[in-house]
């Protein structure tokens, strides 16, 4: 399958990855869209939100890393956002489902 953050997951293409779980990887975006741009992968490919909510363990170990995440990265308490683009009408590119956590700058509601 050609599916790029299986690539990464599988070291083919570099990311600079700052968590590693037993079923997750969280790795910098390369195009950040806040101070704290950080993305949550499962390692299984599951194209989208709905997908992964058929594997439950794996859907809590991803939200439990993206807490996980913005502790590390000092986000935690100024507050921070995680969120699942859903489909390519939401803005979805990549049809593996990843979280994004965004923080260290305001974030606006509703978002764009
Ligand atoms: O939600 P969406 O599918 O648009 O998010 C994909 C994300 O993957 C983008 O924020 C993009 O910058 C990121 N990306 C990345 N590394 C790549 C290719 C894309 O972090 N090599």
């Amino acid at each position: 399958m050609d599916c790029l953050f299986c690539k990464i997951i599988s070291g083919e293409v570099p990311a600079e990855v700052v968590r590693e779980g037993e079923r997750t990887l969280a790795f910098r975006d390369i195009n950040p869209q806040a101070p704290v741009h950080v993305l949550v992968v499962p390692k299984d490919h599951h194209p989208n939100f709905a997908a992964l909510s058929a594997d439950p363990e794996v859907l809590a170990e991803l939200a439990a890393e993206a807490g996980r995440v913005a502790e590390d990265e000092g986000v935690a308490e100024s507050g921070y956002r995680v969120i699942f683009n859903t489909g390519a009408g939401a803005g979805q590119t990549v049809f593996h489902v990843h979280a994004h956590v965004l923080g260290g700058r305001g974030l606006n509601w509703p978002p764009g």
